[in-house]
């Protein structure tokens, strides 16, 4: 999951209007259901229900008897740490064998209970009400549908995951279908090896633009909705974004992980920032327009993409397996989430999406978001996820996570001399975990960081940075790799300001001491020009600093402003202020620091 608001800042809140219920549900209050055999499911989404936000869906499985079949829907879609309990939208629930209506009833929020008459196969039907814009719920227009399996496709309650399925879409012939799930022989029908890969793999129903190009050896889909909004020179770098970032994801891991991806984006005025959500073989994204073509936009493709391996496949023994009936506590989502947008930044640098000076933009965008943050520790963060905590600390598990794993890339350089890095211990967990079938201990996580370098003992990176609250140690981390934090000096007037209507900036305060105070600029004086230029250009495009960015502190600054109906002419002279802190490289660097830093940046070791 990845979501930004304004600007770079970064928060996972849902726009659901569902507050969470944290259902807590015993297994033993909800009985086991008889085995059911030879499920499918079909879900109807045409015209005349998108229009009504309503997609049909229709489960039938066979029974051997009488006995009390138990069917649930999840509580939440993986990867959205929030219990939504899907069963709140759904409707006209109905459960039949041939002409014969069978009873049912509710057994807890998200479980129906029906009671079968004979041998033989059930037909369970129901609408579901899809008028929720959020990547991991359910959402129509008159053309188009979203739609995740967690939302529709029910599961029997005390039974194994491990049951193999088939969807069928009933829908308009001039209706395209983009899903991750493998066709299968009959028209419109797809099948999975099991619940889990179920569903783990939304649906895009209706019109919209669709291609594919062939990343890393394997088929690369692009979905966007709606058609023609994501056309011309934005997809062709929206692809060049997703083409570039691909391959250096898959070096970390060494292997392509999917037969196909499919990139679903969605783009809608009503939606507030940009948001992505990751699947093993997709993802979806929620964007308002003028997410479209931003900057942030190749942070979100390599974020989302990088989950495919970290989250969907290597994953922390707490989220393994999934459960969807209850929320899933863990302390892990600085790996997660966090290293994964470690790796996010680090895909657009190594691909050439962004240049060096960019990596250390956004890496140094998170450290100033963190030092602007209370004291946290990334283990309680992770924990407070489903919780979504109002301390100022909601969701900042993604950029100080990501900056944990900046200092273990780092430290793990260092230790093995740039032999082994982050990289390897990825790789060494998907190996060693992910490809036995399970999840990663806390054990075999620090284990596999102690043997990258040379048996060092993270402890105490543990106790304070981890565990504890303390600071992460900048100026030691940075000389390592040739880097030092440095306030840049930027000329400043020492005003703030509001561009009018009519023309010009009006002065709204000036700051005590500041050179245009001491000028004789007053609060309310509108500013016409700076050394003859318009002042809304100077001022609102980065004009001032080009202009005096270089010239020495003094230099006279000849400014014309209007006070009521008189026209002012004023000399300000030059002053330099403090900006944001920049990462910047220290031309001092040892060379073994600037090897250290180039492994880094390019994902490369020494042998
Ligand atoms: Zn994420």
């Amino acid at each position: 999951m990845f979501r930004s608001l304004a600007g770079r800042a970064v928060v996972l809140a849902s726009l659901c209007a569902a507050q969470p219920v944290l259902a807590q549900r015993a297994s033993t209050e909800v009985p086991a259901s008889a085995p059911i055999t030879g499920v499918r499911y079909e879900v109807t989404a045409n015209r005349e229900g998108l229009g009504q936000h309503q997609l049909h869906v229709v489960t039938t499985f066979g029974v051997a008897g009488t006995a009390p079949v138990v069917l649930s829907l999840p509580a939440w879609t993986p990867g959205a740490y929030e219990i939504v309990n899907f069963a709140r939208t759904v409707g006209d629930f109905g459960a039949a064998q041939g002409a014969d209506t069978l009873r049912w009833d509710k057994a807890d929020y998200d479980t129906w209970r029906l009671w079968p008459k004979r041998a033989g196969q059930v037909t369970v039907t129901f609408d579901v009400t899809a008028d929720t814009l959020d990547n991991g719920m359910s959402w129509t227009k008159p053309d188009f549908a979203l739609f995740n399996g967690t939302n529709v496709f029910l599961y029997p309650e005390g039974r194994t995951t491990d049951f193999a399925a088939t969807v069928t879409i009933k829908t308009e012939p001039d209706f395209l279908i983009a899903t991750g799930m493998t066709r299968a022989s009959e028209a419109h029908t797809f099948r999975a090896a099991n619940y889990h890969e179920l569903v783990d793999m939304p649906f895009f129903v209706g019109q919209f633009d669709l291609d594919s190009a062939v990343v890393s050896g394997k088929t690369v889909r692009f979905a966007t909705y709606p058609r023609g909004v994501f056309a011309g020179a934005m997809r062709t770098t929206a692809w060049d974004q997703i083409k570039r970032s691909i391959p250096p994801e898959v070096l970390v891991f060494g292997e392509v992980p999917w037969d196909s991806y499919t990139v679903m984006h969605i783009t809608d005025s009503t939606f507030g920032g940009m948001s992505g959500l990751e699947h093993a073989n997709s993802h979806v994204d929620v964007s308002a327009p003028r997410g479209n073509g931003s900057e942030f936009q190749p942070s979100l493709f390599a974020h989302e993409i990088f989950h495919a391996w970290n989250v969907k496949r290597l994953r922390p023994a707490d989220l393994v397996p999934y459960r969807y009936d209850r929320p899933q506590q863990t302390g892990w989502l600085w790996v997660s989430e966090g290293i994964t947008d470690y790796y996010a930044d680090l895909a657009l640098v190594r691909g050439g999406i962004i240049d060096t000076k960019g990596f250390y933009g956004l890496t140094s965008g998170k450290i100033g978001e963190i030092a602007a943050a209370p004291p946290f520790a990334l283990e309680d963060a992770s924990l407070n996820a489903w919780i979504k905590v109002r301390d100022g600390t909601e969701a900042l598990y993604y950029p100080k996570g990501s900056l944990a794993g900046f200092l273990l890339d780092v430290m793990i350089r260092d230790a093995s001399d740039n032999r082994r890095s982050l990289d390897h211990v990825m790789r060494d967990l998907y190996q060693s975990t992910y490809k036995q079938g399970r999840g990663f201990t806390p054990e075999e996580w620090w284990g596999a960081i102690r043997r990258a370098s040379n048996g060092k003992s993270y402890d105490e990176f543990y106790r304070r940075y981890v565990d504890g609250r303390d600071p992460y140690p900048w100026d030691e981390a940075l000389k390592v790799i040739g880097l030092r934090m440095q306030a840049d000096s930027v000329p400043r007037m020492g005003v703030s300001l509001r561009p009018e209507q009519a023309g010009g900036v009006r002065v709204l305060e000036l700051v005590p001491g500041s050179p245009a105070l001491a000028a004789g600029i007053k609060q309310g004086d509108v500013i016409v020009s700076v050394n003859e230029k318009p002042a809304a250009d100077v001022f609102f495009a980065g004009g001032f600093r080009a202009m005096y960015g270089t010239k020495p502190a003094g230099t006279p600054i000849p400014i014309v402003l209007k006070r009521d109906s008189a026209t002012v002419n004023v000399q300000v002279p030059l002053k330099y202020g403090a900006g944001q802190p920049a990462l910047v490289e220290d031309p001092a660097a040892s060379p073994r620091a600037v090897r250290l830093r180039n492994g880094l940046l390019r994902g490369i070791t020494d042998r």
